[in-house]
């Protein structure tokens, strides 16, 4: 094969053409892995961008600079061909991509860089001309996003099949592009989630939960009050709980028991601390780490989870009308609290106690914990709580408004 075509193949696969020989440094970049790329391979002491000077190597050529740089772009963003996407020869546009972009748009939009010389040089080698996000190149399952799984549950599960929950309910009338089961979509999300930072957590023996009632009448309340309801006072849905399926809801501080509890009628809370007596396996929704960079090929396999993670708890927090008691927005973060009750299984493969999930009322933190009724008062062939009230701490408050 002659040198030209061996070349003009090698251009093709890699993305881009001849690079011109210049020299590029870290002030003229803004993304912190790309900055720390620069820095550790640098063999350049003038950036041909900035123009600045140093000593020691400070810049990095660009050939080095731009295989790495293709590796993060292309893992957000896809080039679009003829070859590999439906397209429509007579309305110009490519079949079910909703927004089509240039690389000097996205160059622009994405603020990797920051010299306007150096994102027209890119621009200009790179050789595809339209580009869409890989989240948005629905030409096969592995382009759908964990969100767009999400939204796809969610209106299934609101709208379509509620209580018929086995693998062989197929997600295939609500969208027409694929055909999942339930588990299959959850046992997806979970499992990807479970492997972000701080997501599993393990709350140490000792924990104080506050759980309080309104007790406008001022009654006597002890632990059978304060505890998970039985099932006959279980009668409206909860956020992570329906009718009937009782749960212990508590809050991880007094304000925010306080908020979630007060409305226009409370005069007075009666509330109790419970504390636990052994190490409680949690999901935590409220503190969602920050997504890598596209440019971090060790963490950027996480970019997803954190995004879905971030809707997952904005919908987790958003207050729902509590006029209606059939209130269908509850449904999916209830069918999904099933889920990780019965079939999730932490990273050591244990089952969890309990969700930490940001309160709708307040800033402060909410936890589910699924322990019933006859865990607190003990009846024939129940199990001790893992949590227990601590008698002293019951006190009744007024609400000054
Ligand atoms: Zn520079």
């Amino acid at each position: 094969m002659g040198l030209v075509k061996r070349m003009m193949e090698e251009y093709e696969s890699r993305g881009y053409g001849e690079v011109p020989d210049k020299f590029v440094c870290a002030n003229c970049v803004n993304d912190r892995v790309l900055k720390n790329y620069i820095t550790t391979n640098a063999s350049g002491t003038t950036c041909s961008y900035c123009g600045k000077r140093t000593r020691k190597p400070r810049s990095i050529d660009m050939d080095a600079f731009m295989e790495f740089f293709m590796e993060g772009l292309r893992y957000k963003w896809t080039e679009l061909d003829y070859n590999n996407f439906p397209y429509d020869d007579e309305e110009h546009k490519y079949l079910g991509i909703p927004s089509v972009y240039s690389v000097y748009e996205i160059l622009c939009a994405e603020e990797w860089l920051l010299n306007s010389d150096l994102i027209d040089d890119i621009s200009n080698i790179i050789s595809a001309d339209e580009w869409c996000k890989h989240c948005e190149a629905h030409i096969s399952d592995s382009g759908r996003s964990l969100l767009d799984y999400w939204h796809y549950f969610c209106y299934y599960v609101k709208h379509n099949t509620r209580y018929y929950f086995h693998s062989d309910t197929v997600m295939d009338e609500a969208y027409s592009w694929d055909e999942r089961d339930f588990l299959t979509v959850l046992d997806d999300i979970t499992n990807q989630i479970k492997y972000v930072d701080g997501i599993e957590r393990v709350l140490p023996s000792g924990t104080t939960f506050f759980r309080g009632r309104k007790n406008n009448n001022r009654d006597g309340y002890e632990e059978k009050d304060l505890c998970t309801p039985n099932i006959e006072h279980s009668k409206y849905p909860n956020r992570m709980s329906p009718a009937g399926i009782p749960m212990f809801y508590g809050a991880l501080d007094k304000n925010t028991m306080q908020s979630e509890i007060t409305d226009t009628n409370t005069k007075y809370i009666t509330y109790g601390c419970f504390v636990s007596n052994t190490p409680l396996i949690i999901l935590d929704f409220t503190d969602i780490p920050p997504a890598p960079s596209y440019f971090d090929d060790k963490n950027r396999n996480k970019i997803e989870p954190i995004e879905f993670l971030k809707q997952y708890s904005h919908t987790i927090s958003s207050p729902v009308p509590s006029n209606k008691i059939d209130n269908i927005e509850y449904v999916p973060t209830q069918v999904m609290c099933e889920y990780f009750r019965h079939r999730y299984k932490s990273k050591n493969n244990d089952k969890i106690d309990g969700i930490i999930y940001p309160s709708a009322k307040s800033t402060g933190k909410n936890i589910v914990l699924f322990q019933r009724y006859e865990d607190f008062i003990p009846s024939f062939g129940s199990r001790t709580s893992k949590i227990k009230l601590e008698p002293m701490s019951i006190e009744t408050i007024e609400i000054t408004k």
